[in-house]
């Protein structure tokens, strides 16, 4: 235990400062420092964390903290020149929490303490104002008798004190409390008292000691009511932080029309330009702005959109002046976006709190490099001060902060961004719909391949099933479109076309609105607001890419991805999946007659329609990805996704490829596998047909000897998925290898290449030395290691995730954030193993985990080279990937909040 715990502030001079929250708590802590700085600040003391934690333990006051809290009180008194307790000048005092992070509205506060049926009397031959005087005792006994007596409504019973106010409106025929007189209000006093005296047994204390003391201990309480515990839980908060107490002289906004309150920004919260914002109320309290009842004015005239108001400039201009001095000194002081807190009492101004501002991530971005201009911060500061997932706000667009929603079910958050339209249960409704231009969600038990069009189609999708790697979401995420998966609280009925959830029925035509990013399902229309990614967000990743160390590539799959990703800024392509570009329409049939071909010769005439399509792309994709790497993965189709399901897509690739329905039939429940996602996948593929590796090969070096031509530098990378073994890897390096330089030969061009592998199966990871021999660079995919290593179902965990987060199994789900313990130890070893044997051995990640912030710092730990994630990610991929360095860097920032 230290040895001070009290610190006063006031008078210019203070005994904390703001590098003290652990002890004073944020608000303490900043109301000294602004009194470090001269501004006028009501005088006060802060009671320490350290008084709370052995409050709440032993349930009990340090010993001789009741005198040193009387010590300090008799300086506020000398400083604002009242007495506490006194009759004729009383000094009032406001007992607020104070916890080291901001916990709002989560512990308690009393105003006013020191009112009683004397020192009233001074109040009000203080003020002159019997009216003034009566509205503060009234709330302070309905405060205190809330707060510190506990009188609580009992269940479904109204607030007792609010039924006493709205007897006396009736009785005096008047609808707002402010159009009450002095002695309705005396009145209700009276009232109260007999309220609480009547449930609690007690009568209210009219000692103002004993109302301090039990506003101190209420507060010091209040740190452990269930509410501030969840709220702890939730935001990993240590139990043992404790709240301070600060105990503040109370000043008075409503004094009369030369008194005021408010509260502003020092830049605007929403777009952060550089102008005040803010809004005040002439002759009111701090909870009348917030209570919405009458009308806040603006600060200022540059910020005023209705000319009947009149601004706190034009009302009282030197106080703004004064107002407009201080903003400037706590901007250059803390170098970051304030919100502050102000109360004018008779023409004078005082300021009650401050703190860094609450903002949208495009204001964040601005505030950040507007900072970095104006010679506040430098670089990596305004790096750190934009969270890198911030950004997705910035690249999709986003529900309109101000709208209402009704939220009737939670999903998975699969890909961010806000989506509107009418529900469609199928693909092809989703595309008739949009031809229509009607802006459609697709609603599915599940998707598969056969949706693309309709998950194209569709503004976002919504699915009942699936992970966070589901296809919907995998799709979802490279298309950039919003996505909730997993959604189970949604039961659809294909047949009727509609679904039901929690006792309502949405049909098809309704609207609904997803919110990707919370995993939200809105009944109706939110209106939204447009992504843009603005110069500003431009300039911070530019500086992000001169820190980081990991590069950042994309997974994508068409020409147009690429694109997209490459505007963003991507350093190449990290993983193609091939057998995504054979989703849609011809395609697929082209796909499934390979898959389901009984011989080489069948199988040979299937991939020689599939030749020239993956050329096409190929071509694309090396156009677009001009001097960077492209990392093109040979065919890993889990079966399931490509069989064809319904009589009728049986009957059509039959027809196609002139065999009898029944045969084809015969055939698919053959390939039917029991576990499809550790089945006939991957290289496994390749190795059981070498022809289409081969065909595969072609097709990635006639289109790069193509590009070539062009005079585009190209730079192939060839990867080998689902290896366990060696001997897998070396067999399919080897059709590679040959096919390479048998198209390089036909072509008369030279061009360097690179074979390496996934690492995605831990046998791999256990023998990545022997197989970094053969492998020039490894990517390592998370999504099936992560699936392999638990060994759980990638598809399937859906189900029993969410229960074992919610009984704290696991703490998050190792699918989005990578399991560092476990799936993590295999990435480390097999990035030892394998740097062992090929020090050159380049490493990336190319699972989902890639784009997630929280695991790109884990791939920085461990010496990756690159990561590669979906497009729309790139950005915040790139942040993250700043962030993982400039962290190490300055570990020590990170240890305290
Ligand atoms: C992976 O498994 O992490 C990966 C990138 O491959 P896919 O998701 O295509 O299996
Ligand atoms: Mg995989």
């Amino acid at each position: 235990m230290g040895q001070k715990y009290i610190y006063y502030f006031g008078g210019g001079k203070s005994d904390g400062s703001a590098q003290m929250r652990a002890f004073l708590g944020g608000k303490g802590a900043n109301l000294a420092e602004m009194v470090n700085l001269g501004i006028p600040v009501p005088s006060g003391f802060i009671i320490t964390t350290e008084v709370c934690n052995f409050y709440v333990k032993e349930g009990s006051y340090l010993e001789g903290l009741k005198e040193r809290v009387s010590e300090a009180l008799a300086k506020v008194e000398r400083e604002m020149g009242g007495k506490f307790g006194d009759s004729e000048s009383p000094l009032l005092v406001s007992v607020r929490s104070g916890a080291r992070v901001s916990m709002p509205g989560m512990m308690d506060t009393v105003l006013n303490i020191g009112l009683n049926d004397t020192t009233i009397k001074g109040l009000i031959k203080q003020t002159g104002n019997e009216r003034f005087a009566y509205d503060c005792y009234r709330r302070f006994v309905s405060m205190y008798g809330d707060v510190v007596l506990g009188l609580k409504p009992k269940e479904k019973e109204e607030d007792p004190f609010e039924v006493i106010i709205e007897k006396k409106k009736k009785e005096r025929r008047v609808t707002f409390d402010i159009e009450l007189e002095a002695e309705d209000l005396k009145e209700l006093i009276y009232a109260f008292k007999a309220e609480i005296k009547r449930r609690l047994g007690i009568d209210f204390p009219e000692d103002p000691m004993e109302q301090l003391w039990g506003a101190i201990g209420a507060v010091f309480k209040s740190w452990n009511v269930p509410r501030a515990v969840a709220y702890r839980e939730i935001h990993g908060i240590p139990n043992d932080w404790g709240t301070a107490v600060n105990v503040q002289s109370m000043v008075f906004g409503n004094m009369g029309e030369d008194s005021a309150t408010g509260v502003a920004f020092t830049r605007d919260p929403s777009t952060g330009e550089k102008i005040y914002y803010g809004e005040y109320l002439p002759n009111a309290q701090g909870e009348d702005v917030v209570a919405g009842i009458r009308n806040p004015q603006p600060l200022n005239i540059e910020t005023k959109t209705d000319s009947n108001a009149i601004s706190l400039e034009e009302r009282m201009p030197q106080i703004y002046g004064e107002l407009v001095n201080i903003f400037e000194t706590l901007e250059r002081h803390y170098k970051e976006m304030q919100d502050v807190e102000f109360t004018i009492q008779r023409g004078k101004l005082w300021m009650l709190q401050t703190r860094t501002g609450k903002r949208t991530a495009q204001a964040s971005v601005k505030i950040a490099v507007d900072m970095v201009s104006e010679g506040l911060i430098d670089k990596e500061e305004a790096l750190l001060r934009v969270e890198p997932d911030q950004l997705n706000q910035l690249l999709h667009p986003t529900f309109d902060s101000k709208a209402k929603k009704k939220v009737i079910a939670k999903g998975l958050p699969a890909s961010p961004g806000a989506a509107v339209g009418r529900v469609v249960f199928s693909p092809h409704d989703a595309e008739a719909y949009a031809r229509q231009n009607e802006k459609v969600i697709l609603v599915r038990i599940e998707t598969s391949p056969d949706d693309i069009r309709g998950m194209n189609a569709a503004r976002g999708i919504l699915t009942a099933r699936g992970g966070m790697t589901s296809h919907a979401a995998v799709v979802a995420r490279g298309m950039g479109k919003p996505c909730v998966a997993g959604c189970q609280a949604i039961h659809i009925n294909y047949g009727k076309e509609q679904f039901e959830v929690e006792g309502l029925t949405v049909k098809k035509g309704d609207f609904i609105s997803i919110d990707g990013a919370a995993g939200e399902l809105i009944l109706g229309e939110v209106p939204t607001v447009e992504a843009t990614v603005t110069r500003d967000a431009e300039m911070l990743l530019s500086w992000a890419r001169g820190v980081a160390y990991l590069k950042v590539r994309t997974n994508a799959d068409t020409p147009h991805d690429a694109q997209v990703a490459r505007n963003f800024g991507a350093d190449g392509i990290g993983l193609c999946r091939t057998e995504h570009m054979f989703f849609e329409g011809e395609r697929i049939n082209a796909m499934r007659e390979m898959i389901v071909a009984k011989d080489k010769q069948g199988r040979e005439k299937a991939l020689s329609k599939i030749l020239p399509m993956q050329k096409e792309d190929f071509i694309g994709i090396f156009r677009v990805m001009d001097g960077l790497p492209v990392t093109i993965r040979t065919l890993d189709p889990p079966l399931h996704e490509f069989l064809p399901h319904t009589k009728k897509e049986i009957g059509e690739l039959a027809k196609t490829m002139n065999i009898p329905r029944k045969k084809l039939q015969t055939i698919v429940d053959e390939l039917h596998e029991a576990n499809p996602m550790l089945g006939h996948r991957g290289c496994r593929l390749g190795i059981a047909y070498p022809e289409i590796t081969e065909m595969q090969a072609r097709a990635i070096f006639e289109a790069a000897c193509e590009v070539a031509k062009e005079g585009k530098k190209v730079i192939p990378e060839v990867m080998i998925p689902l290896v366990g073994h060696i001997r897998e890897f070396q067999a399919q390096k080897d059709v590679i290898v040959r096919t390479a330089q048998k198209v390089m030969d036909e072509q008369g061009v030279h061009l360097d290449y690179y074979v390496g592998t996934m690492i995605e199966i831990p046998r791999a990871a256990f023998t990545a030395d022997e197989i970094a021999r053969e492998a020039e660079f490894f990517s390592f995919g998370t999504n099936d290691l992560t699936q392999t290593v638990f060994g759980i179902s990638r598809d399937d965990a859906g189900r029993f995730w969410a229960r074992y987060m919610e009984i704290g199994i696991i703490d998050e789900d190792p699918f989005i954030h990578i399991d560092e313990a476990g799936v993590g130890q295999c990435v480390k070893m097999a990035v030892e193993k394998g740097r062992k044997s090929r020090p050159d051995l380049k490493l990336g990640i190319c699972g989902e985990h890639g784009g997630d912030p929280a695991s790109i710092d884990f791939c920085h730990k461990v010496g990756l080279d690159y990561v590669s994630c979906s497009p729309f990610r790139v950005p915040i991929a790139r942040l993250a990937a700043a962030h993982a360095v400039l962290k190490q860097k300055h570990k020590k920032r990170f240890v305290d909040v």
